[in-house]
Order: structure tokens, then C-alpha cells, then sequence
């Protein structure tokens, strides 16, 4: 019996966690649940799924639930739900690097993690990764890319792999030309046209952000060099990610874009269950497979991930803050499209990187560069530019 804390319980990754826990009641039982602020909805999953606990983000929303559990608070509820007792697996679909120390408490803990929190590797992937290295608990990627390398790589030795392929949807942008992408509205990306995810994801998505953070994700979690690491756009997504070999044999995971499977894998990891509810890939009903490698022009982001992923220290803390901020303002429809790239790169060049950082200190350049970003974007810079 897997026994679950859930941190994030009413998003995107979380509900779709908690569809899975439903088709196999006597193999997960859930022990903690946690949300940022929509405590609608976790009332209802506390009636359903009978949680010991249950923390809520957002301070005054946590005062406004009432509950016959213990609900905590803040990020220290967040912890909470991250080192009970009672859970031995730990779901971490935090958005935003709120997630990065519940995950490195759960490791401290010895709790096993399902990782959906990019910004836990893509901030501090160099003391998880330590820590995991001394540690017995084991980390599983939930991103369907990570999923799909770590199934290519079952069973093989990671020596061989000559370089990995990540695949990305493209975006809801793909097809926009460069003019085109300066008018774009927060709404027209949020029709994304494959995956159903969160808000924050779908625009990470349109700028390639978010490939950028899965191929800093990979460097950490396949222990690759940046230069075994590739993105190709594959519009269908229905290739999650590709492993080539040195013998020029390529191994690739296939299947619907549906997150409940590389979910379900990460739960069962490395057992596979049978669940007919998911949904079967026919390629005959998907007729055509396309490649084509991603414009770095039009979409800067991801050319930069790369070079902000090699330079590492806290580069990579400030750059996700400053992404933080920016979609935070163009899903607000304040900023433009490609002010996006444009605030991140500024925060970038004005940074002084400090090499092998503390948690402590890429907690507080999170925190001080969330805050200077938004005091640029407020004095209206970018909006004038
Ligand atoms: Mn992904």
C-alpha cells in the first residue's frame, strides 16, 4: 500500500493524481492534501479521499476552511504534508519554487517523491541530486518527457547513451510569426492544443520556457552534459522523449498525451498496472508523425535555458524567478509575449553568480529577484519598450 501526501492537490497534475488513486483504492491511500488557495475543491477531495491533514497555501483561505482534520498553513504547512509520518510517497505538483524545499524535506525524511515541480531540479538540482546520491529514497520524474527517458533507460547502462531527445508540442504559439507573436494575449495561449495543464505551464509552454526547464531537469536527473541533450518540436506529442544510443540504436516511450499515464508510472514505479480507463494509442487514427527542430529566434527562451543550465550556480534560480514574474503580468495581460524573454534576460545580466550555493541561498535570491523583477515591470519599462 503506497500512503500519499499530495501537495497541490486542486491543479492540474494533482486532480489528475487523484483520478488514479481513485481506480485503485486498495493500492494508495491518501494521508495528506494540500492546495494554494482553492479550498472549494479540497473540501470536496477531503470528503472523498478522508485525509489525515490538509494544508492550505494561502494563509487567510486556510482560515476560511473548515474541516473536521488539522489544516495548516503556509509553507509551513506545505512542510508538514511533506514529512508526515504517516506518508511514504510523496506527490510534489507545487507550481513555482514554493515546491523546492517541501521536496528536499521529503527527501530529508526519507520519503520516495513523485516530481512534478520542475523549479525543485531546475533551482537546486545539484543538492537534490546530492542528496539523493547518499540517500535511499528515490525520485521519479512525472513530466512526460522524464517518464518516457527514464522507461528508455530501464534496464540499459546510462554509459551508452550517446545523447537524449526531449519533444515539445511546439506551443500554442508554433505556427506565429515574430511580428505576430508581439500582439499574442494571455487567452489565445491558453488554448493549448495538445496538453491540458495549468495556466502557468501553457505560457512557459508558448515560450519554450518550460522545454528549457526540462532540459535542465534532464542534465540533473540522467546526470547528461548539455550537449547530449536535444529538443525537437513534435506537434502531435504523442513521442514523449527519445534515447540514442552509442550503437546509433534509438529507444523512444510512445503514447497518448494523457498525464494519468506518466502519473500512474511514477506511482507504481517500477511495476506497471493495467488501467483501461486510460486511453490507447492507435496510430493509424493518428496517421502522421512530424519533427522539426525549434526556431531559437523566434523563441529565445529555450537557447537561453541552455546557456543559464551551463553556467548553473544560482543562475538558473534567477532565471525561473524572473519567469515566474513575467508570466505572473502577461497572464494579467500587463506585459507583452516577448517582454517575457526580455525581463528574464535582464535579470540574468544584472545577477553575479555564485557557484555551488546553499538552499539558503537560492532561497533568497528567489525571493530578491521576484521582487526586483516586479519592481521593473511596475515602473512600467517594459510595457513602454
Ligand atoms: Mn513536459
Amino acid at each position: 500500500m503506497k500512503t500519499l501526501s499530495i501537495l497541490g492537490s486542486t491543479g492540474s497534475i494533482g486532480t489528475q493524481t487523484l483520478d488514479i488513486v481513485r481506480i485503485f483504492p486498495n493500492k494508495f491511500k491518501v494521508v495528506a492534501l494540500t492546495c494554494n488557495s482553492n479550498i472549494e475543491l479540497l473540501k470536496q477531495q477531503i470528503d472523498e479521499f478522508k485525509p489525515e491533514i490538509v494544508a492550505v497555501y494561502d494563509e487567510e483561505k486556510a482560515d476560511e476552511l473548515k474541516a473536521d482534520i488539522p489544516v495548516y498553513k503556509g509553507m509551513d504547512g506545505l512542510i508538514r504534508a511533506a514529512t508526515i509520518g504517516k506518508a511514504n510517497t510523496i506527490v510534489n505538483s507545487l507550481v513555482g519554487s514554493i515546491g523546492v524545499i517541501p521536496t528536499i524535506k521529503a527527501i530529508d525524511n526519507l520519503k520516495n517523491v513523485a516530481l512534478a515541480n520542475k523549479e525543485t531540479l531546475v533551482t537546486a538540482g545539484a543538492i537534490v541530486m546530492k542528496k539523493l546520491s547518499s540517500s535511499k529514497t528515490s525520485l521519479i520524474p512525472i513530466d512526460s518527457e522524464h517518464s518516457a527517458i527514464l522507461q528508455c533507460l530501464n534496464g540499459e547502462n546510462v554509459n551508452d547513451v550517446s545523447k537524449i531527445t526531449l519533444t515539445c508540442s511546439g506551443g500554442a504559439f508554433k505556427n506565429r510569426s515574430k511580428g505576430e507573436l508581439g500582439h499574442v494575449k494571455a487567452e489565445d495561449a491558453l488554448k493549448h492544443p495538445t496538453w491540458n495543464m495549468g495556466a502557468k505551464i501553457t505560457i512557459d509552454s508558448a515560450t519554450f520556457m518550460n522545454k528549457g526547464f526540462e532540459v535542465i531537469e534532464a542534465h540533473w536527473l540522467y546526470n547528461l552534459p548539455y550537449s547530449k541533450i536535444d529538443v525537437v518540436i513534435h506537434p502531435q506529442s504523442i513521442v514523449h522523449s527519445l534515447v540514442e544510443f552509442k550503437d546509433k540504436s534509438v529507444i523512444a516511450q510512445l503514447g497518448m498525451p494523457d498525464m494519468r499515464i506518466p502519473i500512474q508510472y511514477a506511482l507504481n514505479y517500477p511495476q506497471r498496472i493495467k488501467n483501461e480507463s486510460l486511453p490507447q494509442l492507435n496510430l493509424t487514427e493518428i496517421k502522421e508523425l512530424t519533427f522539426k527542430e525549434p526556431d531559437l529566434e523566434r523563441f529565445p527562451c529555450l537557447k537561453m535555458a541552455y546557456d543559464v543550465g551551463i553556467k548553473s550556480g544560482t543562475l538558473p534560480a534567477v532565471m525561473n524567478a524572473a519567469n515566474e514574474i513575467a508570466v505572473k503580468y502577461f497572464l494579467q495581460d500587463k506585459i507583452r509575449f516577448n517582454d517575457i524573454h526580455r525581463i528574464i534576460q535582464e535579470s540574468i545580466g544584472q545577477h553575479t553568480v555564485i557557484t555551488n550555493p546553499t538552499i539558503d541561498e537560492i532561497m533568497e535570491i528567489d525571493k530578491k529577484t521576484k521582487e526586483e523583477t516586479e519592481k521593473e515591470i511596475e515602473k512600467g519599462m517594459c510595457i513602454a519598450s
